[in-house]
C-alpha cells in the first residue's frame, strides 16, 4: 500500500507513524516544503519569550525518518492533487503516485494588507525561520508593535514583555484571546499584560508601515504614527488548501471530513489546521487550529489510512496558559451566542483573584474558563469531551474544590 502524507507538520507525522505501527512493510512518503524535522510550533512562542532555547523546538530525532523507514520529501512543495489518476503534483511538476493520501498541510498566518510590509522586522510567527529572525532581531530592539490579540498575537506580545519590549497591542475585539475567553476573563488577562506594561489600542488598523529599510513605525488607519523597533503580526491562520483541487474534494473554511477524517474523495484524508469537522462544543462544522488536535486527528487518520476503521469523535477547542501571574484554561465553546439557549454560571472575578465560568447546553456542559485554581480543568474537559449529563444542581459544580465524583453516583 503507496502512502503519501502532504506536510510534515505533528498531524502528518502522528500519521505516519499510526500508519507505521499497522504495517511494517507499507510504503510512507511525508512531503514538506519546510526542510527540517519536525519541530513544535507553540514553542515557538516560548523560544521568544526566553524561557526555552531554540534547540529545544525538535519533536523528532533527526533519525527519525529512518526509524520509521519513510521517505522524506523535505524542501519539496504540493501543487496539486490529480484525484483521478491518485498522483499528487510537486511544484518541480514530479508526479508522486499514491494509494491513501494524506492532506495535513496545516495553516499559514492570515496575510496582512499595508504599505511598507516589505520594510526589515515585520515577521509572522508561524516557523522555525521565523522565530530564528525574531530572536535575531530582538537584539537592540526597544519598541515593538504586535498586531492581533488571536492566541499568536497574544503570545507575542507575552514574548515581547518578557523580554523588556515595550509593546502595544492592537487588537479589533476589546480584549485578547476573545475566540477563547469571554468579558471578564479577557479582562483580567489584559489588565495582567497592562500591570506588566502592555499599551494597548482597541479597534484601529494598521494601513502602512514606515521607515529606512527596516521599520521605524506602523501607521494606523486612525493616522496615529506608532514608532517601533519590530512588528509581529498574529491576525490568525487560514487554511493550507490552495492544492485542494476544487469541485473534486469538497473544502469550507478547511477541508471537510467525515468521522473517519476521510474527505469527500475516498482514499483521501485530512487532518490538523487544515481539516474541517464537526465541533463538540458547538454541535457544528468548526476548524480548530491547535496541537493536540493537530495531533490526535493525525494518528486517527493514519489508522483508518492503514485499514482500521476508527471514529473520531470531533474537535475540541482547549488551552492552558500562564499570564504572567495569572494560570488560564479554556475549554469548548465558552462564549456562546447570546441567542444560543446556552446557560452561563459564574463566579469570582478579578477583586476575587480567581474566576470560574460554566456554559450548559440542556444539562451537558459544553464550555469552561477558569483563570487560576484551574486544577479541576480536566474533569470539565472530559465532562465536555464526553457530552455527559450533568444530573445535579449545576450551580453545585462552581465550588471550586467540588468532588466530581459525585455526578457518577
Ligand atoms: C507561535 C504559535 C503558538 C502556538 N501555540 C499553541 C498553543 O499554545 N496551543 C495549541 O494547541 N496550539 C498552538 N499553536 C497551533 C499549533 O501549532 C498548530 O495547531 C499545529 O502546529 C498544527 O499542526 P499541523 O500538522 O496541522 O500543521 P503545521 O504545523 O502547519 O504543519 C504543516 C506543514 O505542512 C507544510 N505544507 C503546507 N503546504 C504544503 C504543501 N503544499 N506542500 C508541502 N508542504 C506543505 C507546512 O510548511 C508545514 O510544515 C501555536 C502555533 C503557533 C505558530
Amino acid at each position: 500500500m503507496k502512502h503519501v502524507i502532504i506536510g510534515n507538520g505533528i498531524a502528518g507525522v502522528c500519521a505516519a507513524e499510526a500508519i507505521r505501527k499497522l504495517d511494517a512493510t507499507a510504503d510512507i512518503t511525508l512531503i514538506g516544503d519546510e526542510t527540517f524535522p519536525p519541530y513544535s510550533r507553540p514553542m515557538i512562542s516560548h523560544v521568544l519569550d526566553g524561557s526555552q532555547p531554540h534547540g529545544k523546538l525538535p519533536i523528532r530525532s533527526e533519525h527519525f525518518y529512518d526509524e520509521q523507514k519513510i521517505t522524506p520529501l523535505l524542501g519539496r512543495r504540493a501543487g496539486g492533487i490529480d484525484v483521478a489518476n491518485r498522483q499528487v503534483l510537486l511544484a518541480d511538476d514530479a508526479r508522486i503516485d499514491f494509494d491513501r493520501l494524506l492532506i495535513a498541510s496545516g495553516a499559514d498566518p492570515r496575510p496582512l494588507k499595508a504599505e511598507g510590509l516589505d520594510h526589515k522586522n515585520i515577521f509572522y510567527m508561524r516557523t522555525q525561520d521565523h522565530a530564528k529572525q525574531l530572536v535575531a532581531a530582538l537584539d537592540g530592539a526597544r519598541r515593538a508593535v504586535v498586531l492581533g490579540g488571536g492566541l499568536v498575537g497574544f503570545k507575542a506580545a507575552y514574548g515581547l514583555l518578557k523580554r523588556g519590549l515595550a509593546v502595544t497591542m492592537l487588537i479589533t475585539s476589546g480584549y485578547p484571546l476573545s475566540m477563547q475567553v469571554d468579558e471578564t476573563a479577557g479582562h483580567m488577562i489584559l489588565d495582567e499584560l497592562i500591570r506588566h506594561g502592555l499599551t494597548v489600542e482597541v479597534g484601529v488598523s494598521v494601513c502602512a508601515f514606515e521607515g529606512n529599510g527596516s521599520v521605524q513605525a506602523a501607521v494606523t488607519d486612525a493616522g496615529t504614527r506608532l514608532p517601533c523597533d519590530m512588528v509581529i503580526i498574529g491576525k490568525g491562520v487560514l487554511p493550507c488548501r490552495t492544492l485542494i483541487p476544487r469541485g473534486q474534494i469538497e473544502v469550507d473554511l478547511g477541508v471537510i471530513v467525515d468521522e473517519h477524517l476521510q474527505t469527500s474523495a475516498p482514499g483521501i484524508f485530512a487532518a490538523g489546521d487544515v481539516a474541517e469537522m464537526v465541533d463538540i462544543a458547538r454541535v457544528c462544522p468548526w476548524v480548530n487550529a491547535l496541537w493536540p488536535e493537530a495531533a490526535c486527528q493525525g494518528r486517527v487518520a493514519g489508522l483508518n489510512m492503514a485499514g482500521r476503521p476508527v471514529a473520531y469523535p470531533g474537535s475540541l477547542s482547549r488551552n492552558v496558559m500562564r499570564v504572567f501571574d495569572l494560570d488560564v484554561l479554556t475549554v469548548g465553546n465558552a462564549n456562546p451566542r447570546k441567542d444560543s439557549g446556552c446557560r452561563v454560571l459564574q463566579a469570582g472575578g478579578a477583586a476575587q483573584g480567581y474566576y470560574r465560568r460554566l456554559v450548559l447546553r440542556d444539562d451537558v456542559l459544553v464550555g469552561a474558563v477558569m483563570i487560576n485554581r484551574i486544577e479541576q480543568g480536566g474533569v470539565l474537559r472530559s465532562l465536555i469531551e464526553n457530552r455527559m449529563p450533568i444530573r445535579l444542581p449545576p450551580e453545585r459544580l462552581m465550588t471550586p474544590g467540588f468532588n466530581f465524583g459525585q455526578l457518577l453516583l
